[in-house]
């Protein structure tokens, strides 16, 4: 039985007859059902339709995203440590080119995920590198695909190895997770903050939200918990979730100046109310 793809967020659901009545995840307030209606896709159809594009970024970072856009329209990212290959948040066009291709930089051996909007089709994409999935436990509820490749993580942080951790920052989803990579960046450490941490359009600040396509805002003390969260981590390079968008340096200072411009926009104190 074909296992359906939402066209609206790209998460894969379970095999069944016929196409879900419904996307969870695109009923819910912090996403969206589109004017046409509710379709559904699947992953023979997305080879038919689309194809998957690279660009590589400094120091090992290599992004992954689909042309024409599907769905959110992220892209996901292959982080490169001498120790192991993680694939940091995810898409839903997974092909041959893109497992021979990565299976010839390494492949991959852990795959982590921000949120629960760029959960897709990680289930594939764990079978067909034989990697683990490693979600925060607290956003369990929107796996619409379980697997025994999905591993729940809980708490503050988690480390992988070679310097990377996994951060849990909130605000968007409760288990909201950035990356971090001490040894990326030459050691200057990278940010893989997803759009937990959104790097915005001008990509000289991050901005945060609860839900992007709708407005609405996270609180001030969910932003200064976001700021809280990183506290402990030094690093230059922040990549966000679209090819763009990446804040090339002084990342550390962006995020003190973008939580400290969001704040005092909340709060009614920028100056030109
Ligand atoms: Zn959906
Ligand atoms: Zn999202």
């Amino acid at each position: 039985m074909p296992m359906f793809i939402c066209t609206a967020c790209g998460t894969q659901y379970p095999d069944s007859a016929a196409a879900p009545a419904q996307c969870a995840i695109c009923e819910e307030e912090r996403q969206y059902v589109p004017p046409r209606g509710q379709t559904w896709t699947t992953l023979a159809g997305l080879r038919g339709s689309h194809t998957n594009t690279f660009r590589e970024y400094d120091d090992g970072i290599i992004g992954i995203g689909s042309v024409p856009a599907f769905a959110i329209g992220q892209r996901a990212l292959l982080v490169r440590t001498p120790k192991g290959n993680i694939l940091w948040d995810c898409i839903s066009m997974l092909d041959d080119a893109t497992v021979t291709m990565i299976k010839g930089l390494g492949g991959i051996q852990a795959i982590a995920i921000s949120h629960p909007h760029f959960y897709t089709t990680m289930v594939e994409w764990a079978h067909a590198f034989g990697a683990r999935i490693h979600l925060h436990a607290a956003d369990k509820e929107w796996i619409m695909r379980n697997d025994a490749a999905i591993e729940l993580w809980d708490g503050e942080t988690k480390a992988l190895w070679d310097g990377v951790t996994l951060v849990r920052c909130g605000g968007h989803f409760p288990g909201g997770t950035v990356l971090h990579w001490a040894k990326g960046a030459g050691g200057r450490g990278v940010l893989c903050s997803s759009d937990i941490a959104t790097v915005a359009t001008d990509r000289k600040f991050l901005t945060f939200m609860w839900s992007y396509p709708n407005f609405i805002p996270l609180s001030a003390p969910q932003v200064e918990g976001i700021a809280a969260a990183l506290a402990a981590f030094r690093f230059d390079t922040i990549y966000g979730h679209y090819f763009d968008r990446v804040i090339a340096k002084d990342g550390k200072a962006v995020l003190k100046a973008s939580v400290e411009r969001y704040v005092a926009a909340v709060e009614g104190k920028r100056g030109y109310e």
